[in-house]
């Protein structure tokens, strides 16, 4: 079956189990939220409808994430390697752990955080992208919000 991505406006075969990359957006609608208090035990319940909407996405909008986590992780990792060498050097004379143990370390550490870091702003993009898809527009205007828990 042909889709159109939501995304890129391109068409895609729209594929099965693991190789359909439909993005699910989960959305709660809070219609009542009471307290009641008894001693010190203070319980909340929350009455709320909930609904998942799918939005058409295509392989290769699918695969931007992972993409651009990369990017940012080998970034992070230059300047983890760079922040390496010179913490290296300044310690040099003064006994510190030197580059072999540092540099690997930081070179490890930047990839991670670079990868956390731009997958995370992609993931921000495709979220606002997702918003603007009209069936989720239309709930939100009518009160629901995007989120996993209520
Ligand atoms: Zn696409």
């Amino acid at each position: 079956m042909t889709e159109t991505c939501w995304f890129c406006k391109g068409n895609y075969e729209k594929g099965e189990g693991k190789s359909n990359k439909d993005l699910d957006i989960h959305l709660v609608h809070i219609l009542d939220r009471t307290t009641t208090q008894s001693g010190a035990y203070i319980n909340t319940k929350t009455k709320y409808q909930q609904t998942t909407i799918t939005v058409p996405r295509c392989p290769d909008c699918a695969k931007k994430a992972t993409a651009w986590g990369l990017k940012g992780a080998w970034i992070c990792a230059g300047i983890g390697i760079v922040l390496g060498i010179i913490i290296a050097l300044l310690e040099g004379g003064h006994g510190g752990p030197g580059p072999s143990a540092l540099l690997p370390a930081f070179a490890i550490g930047g990839f991670l955080v670079g990868f956390l870091f731009g997958s995370s702003i992609r993931n921000g993009f495709e979220q606002a992208g997702a918003k603007r898809f009209p069936a989720i527009q239309t709930l939100i205007e009518s009160g629901w919000d995007v989120s996993k828990n209520p």
